[in-house]
């Protein structure tokens, strides 16, 4: 079982920003910023290593970065966002499937951690 498979899958609610063949587009549940959407390949992967030794990773990465413009432009982000990505345990990955968060509506300051 997989929370964001299940999202996908739509057997679990969420509020969909974007979607098309390879990716699907939602609002974090606990946002950290006026902007705070998920972008999650819809393959199964467990994080980006897992992605990078997939041989449909590669693919399925251009349009994660095709959809983080798509929702960058949807959610008015002319001005600039963050994106994160979070990978294994010490990363802060609490879901195991790879997902970008789109962060943005606010100035960011210029540290990352
Ligand atoms: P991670 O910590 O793995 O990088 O990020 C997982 C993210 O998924 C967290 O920001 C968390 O708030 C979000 N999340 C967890 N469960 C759900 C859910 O059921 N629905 C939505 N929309 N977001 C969720
Ligand atoms: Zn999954």
């Amino acid at each position: 079982m997989c929370l964001f498979c299940d999202i996908i899958e739509g057997k679990i609610p969420s509020t969909k920003v974007y979607e098309n063949d390879y990716v699907y587009c939602f609002d974090d549940i606990k946002p950290v910023a006026p902007v705070h959407t998920l972008v999650v390949p819809k393959k199964h992967f467990d994080d980006i290593r897992d992605m990078a030794n997939s041989e449909e990773g590669s693919k399925y990465m251009g349009e994660v970065i095709k959809a983080i413009d798509e929702v960058a432009k949807i959610k008015g982000l002319e001005t600039g966002f963050r994106v994160i990505n979070n990978c294994g345990a010490d990363g802060g990955q609490t879901v195991m499937h790879v997902h970008y968060h789109v962060i943005g509506g606010i100035k960011l300051t210029e540290k990352m951690i």
